[in-house]
């Protein structure tokens, strides 16, 4: 703790109404957790090879190496220190990457991707060498034209028997794969979703392990135009990526084949699910999915279009308004109903009495954000949605006294959050001109613009 604390801070700390330290306990699940990530924390910022240097003052492309170098030092470390718990590993990572990584593609798709859907043969060929990061791989799916309309996606994938080898091809500029994270320059490998081709007839996506880039000298392979898809907002220390295919051909075997298969001669063995091919990506969204009144409501106008003799498909469209209400009003319910059946199973009074404040401002302010539904489907009267705004006022006034000591609670080190203004001791203003001092602009008192630019300028005046 910083001896210079500021006076407010140090004030809201004092008056807390109950013990941070057993917050931090409880949200790491432990006090033996606490005290390992602790440790594990503690190792990285004190690692001279982990050098944190400030992101705002880099270029993308500095990021970018800045993150490629941090990734390579972590695994390197993972095995030296023999770190294989998932908890973790996902600690040691989370400490060194303040945000995504260029291998995060590889770890949280790839990898799953060969777990679920190769062939034993496959796994054989492609899990170790992926494991040691001698193949580093993306999962290409979204096109430049096509992201949420997959069955729209145009790469394709045709057999040829002869050579018993797919051809991928990106026929058109909307069929480049476009955003996958890892692509444009990390990886040498993509789990690569095109239309499959085969004696003549369309069987929809599959799945495709392509090699893009050549190992050891990493150049991207004839037929193949591959690279980084520019800024974004956000995202900087990761390649999203752009591929391009020129009748690019792979042998047979990498089609991922647990599943759906391509005989030799050509002949196509269906999935018992065709919803397998791209159930990684489904399984990653499918924590946003939904319930509640509102489903009520969606539902029957689902009926409602449907009776009007609409097709399903376009019904499912009109109603869609009423579908993403009824998820976000699923997605609040669920998050009040996990946080409340949590707090049962606190022990400490003083931190079971400001969590339960803050789980219900959390439940109270979501009804008063969508107030409108609630009365129009009478389950609140215009009275009961005055007296959820007055409870709100008087819930943020109680809590207000220990919102500091709640931000406490999380544990984060001012060298890990990196942030000028959230720090410990709360001297921002010091802080901030010692910060704006660092900036490269102020490396020299007089920058090299002015004597090549201004000066001449004022010579002619
Ligand atoms: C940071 C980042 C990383 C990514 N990484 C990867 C990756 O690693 N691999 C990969 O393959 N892809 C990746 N993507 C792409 C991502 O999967 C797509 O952005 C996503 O599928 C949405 O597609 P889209 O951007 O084309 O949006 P669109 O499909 O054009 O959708 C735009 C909006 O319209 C809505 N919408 C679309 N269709 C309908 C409909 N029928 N009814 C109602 N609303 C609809 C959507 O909900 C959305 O709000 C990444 C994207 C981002 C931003």
């Amino acid at each position: 703790m910083a001896v210079t604390m500021n006076q407010d801070l140090r004030r809201e700390r004092a008056s807390a109404s109950f013990n941070p330290e057993l917050l931090t306990h409880i949200l790491d699940g432990s006090p033996e957790n606490t005290r390992r990530r602790r440790e594990i924390e503690n190792l990285i910022l004190n690692d001279p090879d982990f050098k944190h240097e400030d992101l705002n003052f880099l270029t993308r492309s500095q990021r970018y190496e800045v993150a490629v170098r941090k990734s390579a030092t972590l695994v390197k470390k993972i095995r030296e220190f023999g770190i294989s718990d998932p908890d973790e590993i996902m600690w040691f990572k989370n400490f060194v990457h303040r945000g995504p990584s260029p291998l995060d593609l590889h770890l949280g798709m790839f990898l799953p991707t060969l777990l679920h859907q190769a062939t034993a043969e496959q796994q054989e060929r492609f899990f170790m060498p992926a494991w040691n990061l001698e193949v580093i791989g993306t999962y290409a799916q979204t096109e430049m034209g096509h992201g949420t309309h997959l069955r729209g996606l145009e790469t394709t994938a045709t057999y040829d028997p002869e050579t018993q080898e797919f051809i991928l091809n990106s026929p058109t500029v909307t069929s480049i794969k476009w955003w996958p994270g890892g692509l444009g320059k990390t990886s040498n490998h993509a789990i690569v979703l095109a239309q499959l081709y085969t004696q003549g007839k369309c069987y929809g996506l599959h799945a495709f392990i392509v090699p893009l880039r050549e190992i050891g000298t990493h150049k991207p392979l004839p037929g193949i135009t591959v690279g980084d898809i520019g800024p974004k907002f956000g995202y900087d220390e990761m390649d999203n990526g752009y591929l391009k295919m020129d009748h690019f051909r792979i042998p047979r075997e990498n089609m991922l084949m647990k599943y759906a298969q391509v005989k030799p001669d050509g002949t196509y063995v269906k999935p018992v699910s065709n919803k397998l091919t791209y159930g990684t990506m489904v399984f990653i969204r499918s924590f946003l999915v939904g319930e509640a009144a509102l489903v009520e409501i969606a539902a029957k106008n689902l009926q409602t279009e449907v009776s009007h003799r609409k097709s399903k498909e376009v019904a499912w469209n009109l109603t869609s308004v009423d579908l993403v209400r009824a998820s976000e009003a699923h997605c609040h319910y669920v998050t009040v109903k996990l946080f409340s059946e949590q707090l049962l199973k606190i022990q400490d009074k003083p931190i079971q009495a400001v969590l339960r404040n803050l789980c219900l401002l959390y439940a109270l302010y979501g009804i008063s954000q969508k107030a409108g539904d609630f009365l129009q489907e009478n389950i609140l009267t215009d009275t009961q949605v005055t007296q959820v705004h007055q409870r709100i006022k008087e819930l943020l006034t109680v809590i207000r006294p220990d919102a500091v000591t709640l931000v406490d609670a999380f544990d984060f080190q001012d060298v890990s959050l990196g942030s000028v203004l959230g720090r410990y001791d709360g001297n921002v203003y010091e802080n901030l001109f010692e910060w704006a001092k660092t900036s490269p602009l102020n490396k020299a008192e007089v920058h090299e613009s002015f004597y090549k630019h201004l000066k001449p300028l004022q010579s002619k005046l």
